[in-house]
């Protein structure tokens, strides 16, 4: 197998425009199970954990980047953490120790799996992401990105360059169920954001749908049961409010779980992380 190391974009834009059937290698959390399972053999691969502009991230006014090789041990604290709390409650959910220190961003999103639990973050934060090639760049929702499972709409020669996502300075949450409490791939995640300018609600889910999903209808329906003065919720509109974030998944049995407890649990989920952030009060 051919190892090539890249350590600039241009140079990985170069490589790919040579022979677009190269694989990149980030951390390699996902892509050496794959290996070890063969379930892939890649016959070239270009590492590019080592390249800078993809390692770092930057606050851009409103708004964070986030480079793609930027790590979970990276997002889980720091100022980073402090921007964008839900991404790092989901950073600190992923694996041990080792997987966070290797684990990146771009991985979790190349990999498209339906239990990434950047996944349901990027979706409530209306993540933009940046694909780059040697035909240029160009910017794409994680929505029309991730088009199934385990499959994106990445173009031959095209790798992630960078995650956009805003910077709201509001309550945010990330929750997770799994079989158990650490090291643990969810069986469902939700993230709740709250964007206080707009009085609305961004909720993700995670590992009930084959693609990002926002339960939409929820998020609409609780607009009208919410105080943000106060920051409380009216109690009335909690079951319904849970019954609409279970309709908008459509999971399925597998060896995690079974899709009846994902339907049930991303209701609680979703009910949980709204009452962590407004309190229950007659409105
Ligand atoms: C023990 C263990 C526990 C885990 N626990 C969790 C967990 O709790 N939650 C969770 O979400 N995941 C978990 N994972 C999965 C994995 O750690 C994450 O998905 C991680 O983010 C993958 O990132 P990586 O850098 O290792 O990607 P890699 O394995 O290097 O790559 C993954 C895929 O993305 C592609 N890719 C990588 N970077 C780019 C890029 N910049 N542009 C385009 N394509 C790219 C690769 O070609 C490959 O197809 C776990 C894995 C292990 C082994």
């Amino acid at each position: 197998m051919e190892v090539l190391i890249a350590s600039s974009t241009e140079e990985i834009c170069e490589l790919l425009a040579q022979d677009s059937s190269r694989q990149l290698l980030a951390g390699g959390t996902d892509f050496m199970v794959e290996v070890n399972y063969r379930h892939r053999s890649p016959s070239s691969v270009i590492t590019i954990d080592q390249v800078p502009e993809l390692q770092n991230w930057h606050h851009d006014g409103n708004s964070v980047v986030v480079g793609s090789c930027v790590t979970y041990r990276e997002i889980e604290r720091g100022p980073l953490a402090t921007l964008v709390p839900a991404l790092a409650q989901a950073a600190r959910t992923v694996g041990s120790p080792q997987i966070r220190n290797a684990g990146t961003i771009g991985g979790n999103i190349g990999t498209a799996s339906p239990a990434g639990d950047m996944i349901p973050v990027l979706s409530a934060l209306g993540a933009v992401i940046s694909l780059r090639s040697s035909e240029g760049r160009r910017e794409i929702s994680l929505e029309d990105l991730i088009i199934g499972v385990k499959e994106t709409s990445l173009r031959h020669g095209e790798f992630i360059e960078s995650v956009r996502v805003p910077v709201l300075d509001s309550p945010q949450e990330f929750l997770k169920v799994g079989s158990r409490s650490a090291m643990v791939i969810s069986v469902t995640s939700l993230a709740f954001i709250t964007y206080p300018k707009t009085r609305s609600v961004g909720i993700g889910l995670g590992a009930v749908n084959p693609t990002p999903t926002r339960a939409k209808e929820a998020e609409a329906f609780i607009a009208d049961y919410l105080d943000w003065e106060s920051m409380q919720v009216d109690p009335s509109g909690l079951d319904p409010f849970k019954d609409l974030v279970s309709a908008a998944s459509n999971p399925i049995d597998d060896h995690r779980s079974v899709a009846a407890y994902r339907r049930k649990s991303i209701g609680i989920l979703a009910q949980r992380a709204l009452t962590r952030v407004f309190t229950e009060g007659v409105l």
